[in-house]
């Protein structure tokens, strides 16, 4: 990586004109146009968070860099601009055949005309497609990036009207990123080539020299850059302290007793961890699939399908799987081991609950697990002496080519082939299969070894803040966010490991509620089966928990069950319906209040504007449902004074109004006359003066409600 090594301080120093700008864009009548588009063609009634932004900014005719969480909703980004710009194409690129495979699928789904050509396409199939392009019928074509290399597939994309370049995962054309790909580096000059379209690049990666690096390669011009905000309140976040690695594997047995027939991943740093876990966990009877790069490809997809499917419900893989998989209604990821980076983790994290709907991140760590990592930046970004040695070791055949395995003496030297490759970008050096050479004596001094230091550094840093994270003792959401620069967040979340709150309440359906949602899952099996796609692409879970929730019994009303669309419902919606009908509530019946949506609706701020928190915050939650202070004491494992001492002080701060089912007036009164004028200080005295006729806890909270009158 020498080469590309080298413009790094340039664009360090850039860094400050992109980092962190935020538009707010002025919601004129094209977003109200966006909007119609979002409710007509998806069913959503709302943007997530920047989503408004990004596709105002895309809308007004300007490059965009959009930095979303994963299953932030970035696909809409360009989607919904795409179906807007009518007779004219938008031209997305996407580094994954899958996953082009799964949007395109599902936009098919909605009524919107999209296709994607790539290797696997027929070539009449892509002559087809193409004709439908240049007729102003398509609205969105996906490509891999090689495309673009293709000499027939330009020839015809030039005669094309494209309004947009949609730039998916465009962390790849970026070095310092943690998924380069080589098929990403060309995209710069892309847009002159297909008549100067505005970019939209989108990437869930915040790293601020990536970002850089992507507006640099692709030459973006005076981009708004848009950095949404990176929490995903709906997941919940654990780092699980164990001693060993059998340890690990039973804590991740016992954890996946808890998922039901739901999705779920398991996430090992190596081939072999992959393989030693998926034995164990059939061992103990874990129905689930292995998934790494040294399978066939043809096992490979067909896991990967099982699971789009929902044929299969747990994977155990590596790394390589997950960027095809667009999979959202995934309830768990567990990782077995710390990835590279924070970012890293979050992406994968990320995959779990993409619907929205409650989903869990853990994280299993043990003492010596940092040394996998360490090993693993030896073998990317050797020490600057291996790249040196190997040079002089290459020197030292006088040109003549050698086997890669000889080089050097050591055999088992880590890092000679990322030494070979900073050699051979840097004209150092010149490679054939497994062969090598040194192109010409002398050239030692060109080896940037303050360069190959930086990257190595920066690896560290990354692992360092992934370590971090892994062994904190506070919030583990505000961690991540500070990581990723989002600003505003609270010290605790509330609903995190350490924050200690109680397991995050599953989005469960009771009784009916989930046989209804069970029936309408069959039904949609039945057309997935029928058109041999994923269930997903017809409706999610979090729509058909809706659906089972609110039970639609007219068009309408199933048209205001988010995720429904005019298109969709004009092919599945009077399926659907037939089930709810039959499973109507009477008319007056309310809909009932979500299960996790008390938990949710505690405040984070109180009404004097201070932080509440987090474990005040649960029992005031417990509370508003009803529950005595004995009660939530049992309910949270907490002392019965620790709870008395949370509502004393929510009762001080105007969050609870009422102190009568506690103390009765008569004896507040007494209190208050045992006290004298004034707040009222240490209750000790107080409780001397009025013996046993009076609780601790009674004083306690008559005093809370005393002095919060006095500072009113
Ligand atoms: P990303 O590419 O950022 O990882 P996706 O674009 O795949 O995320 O979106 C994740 C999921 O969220 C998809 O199932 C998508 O349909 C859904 N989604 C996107 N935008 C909205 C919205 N405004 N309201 C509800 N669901 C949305
Ligand atoms: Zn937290």
């Amino acid at each position: 990586m020498v080469a590309a090594s080298l413009k790094c301080s340039r664009l360090r120093a850039m860094s400050h004109s992109t980092s962190g700008t935020i538009h707010r864009p002025n919601p004129g009548p094209v977003l109200n146009r966006a909007r119609t588009v979002l409710q007509e063609v998806f069913g959503y009634h709302d943007f997530r968070p920047g989503q408004a932004e990004v596709i105002g900014a895309v809308l007004g005719g300007r490059d965009t860099l959009a930095v979303m969480p994963t299953g932030g909703g970035k696909s809409l980004c360009f989607q919904v601009p795409a179906i807007l710009a009518e007779r004219s194409l938008t031209v997305v690129v996407s580094p994954l055949l899958a996953l082009m495979k799964d949007q395109v699928d599902a936009l098919r789904q909605d009524g919107v005309p999209a296709a994607a050509v790539n290797s696997t396409v027929p070539r009449d199939e892509q002559m087809r497609i193409m004709e439908g392009a240049a007729n102003g019928r398509l609205r969105m074509l996906y490509v891999a990036p090689e495309r673009f290399g293709d000499a027939a597939f330009m020839a015809v994309l030039r005669r094309i009207n494209v309004s947009l370049l949609a730039i998916d995962e465009a962390h790849c054309i970026s070095q310092w990123g943690h998924d380069f790909r080589p098929s990403y580096r060309d995209l710069g000059n892309v847009r002159a080539r297909i008549g100067d379209p505005p970019i939209v690049a989108l990437t869930a990666t915040a790293d601020p020299l990536v970002r850089d690096d992507i507006v640099a390669k692709l030459e973006l011009r005076e981009p708004v850059v848009h950095v949404a905000g990176f929490d995903r309140p709906n997941l919940r976040f654990d780092a699980v302290h164990v001693k060993s690695q059998k340890e690990k594997a039973e804590r991740i047995t016992e954890k996946l007793r808890e998922l039901g027939d739901e999705p779920a991943i398991i996430y090992c740093g190596t081939r072999k961890k992959v393989e030693a876990l998926t034995d164990h966990l059939q061992r103990q009877r874990i129905r689930c699939a292995r998934y790494h790069a040294g399978m066939p490809d043809e096992d490979r997809q067909r896991i990967q399908e099982a699971f789009a499917r929902d044929s299969l419900r747990i994977i155990v893989a590596t790394n390589a799987f997950g960027m095809g998989i667009d999979k959202p209604d995934v309830r768990m990821v567990l990782h077995h081991d710390i990835p590279e980076s924070l970012e890293s983790y979050y992406q994968e994290a990320g995959r779990a609950g993409r619907d929205g709907e409650p989903a869990e991140c853990v994280l299993y760590f043990a003492p010596r697990d940092r040394q996998l990592r360490e090993f693993f930046i030896d073998l990317s970004h050797p020490e600057p002496h291996v790249v040196v040695d190997v040079y002089r070791a290459l020197v030292s055949h006088q040109g003549r080519r050698v086997h890669i395995r000889e080089v050097m003496q050591e055999d088992d030297e880590p890092g000679v082939n990322a030494a070979v490759l900073a050699l051979v970008e840097s004209g150092l050096a010149g490679r054939q299969g497994q062969m090598v050479w040194a192109t010409r004596p002398g050239g030692e001094g060109e080896i940037d070894t303050a360069v190959l230091e930086a990257h190595r550094e920066h690896s560290f840093q990354k692992l360092d803040a992934m370590q971090r994270y892994a062994e904190s003792m506070t919030c583990l959401r505000a961690r991540i966010l500070d990581y990723f620069g989002d600003e505003g967040h609270e010290r605790a979340c509330g609903n995190c490991g350490p924050c200690v709150a109680p397991p995050a309440a599953r989005n469960v359906l009771e009784g009916e509620d989930e046989e209804l949602f069970q029936a309408l899952r069959a039904v949609r099996r039945r057309f997935a089966d029928e058109a041999n796609l994923p269930p997903f692409t017809i409706f999610n879970d979090a729509t058909l928990r809706e659906m089972a929730r609110r039970r639609p019994r007219t068009r309408t009303e199933m048209l205001t069950v988010s995720g429904v669309g005019n298109v969709k419902f004009e092919r599945y919606g009077e399926a659907f319906l037939a089930v709810t009908r039959s499973h109507a509530r009477s008319a007056a019946a309310p809909v009932p209040a979500r299960a996790t949506r008390a938990a949710a609706d505690a405040p984070i701020r109180g009404r004097d504007g201070k932080t509440i928190a987090p474990t005040a915050r649960q029992t005031l939650e417990l509370y508003r449902r009803g529950f005595d202070i004995p009660r939530i004491a049992a309910e949270r494992g907490l002392a019965v004074t620790t709870i008395v001492g949370h509502i004393g002080d929510l009762v001080m701060r105007g969050e609870i109004d009422d102190v009568a089912q506690w103390v009765d007036a008569a004896t507040v009164e007494r209190v208050r006359a045992a006290a004298g004028p004034g707040p009222i200080g240490p209750l000790g005295p107080l409780k001397e003066k009025l013996g046993d006729s009076v609780t601790y806890e009674q004083l306690h909270l008559a005093r809370a409600w005393i002095n919060r009158g006095m500072r009113a």
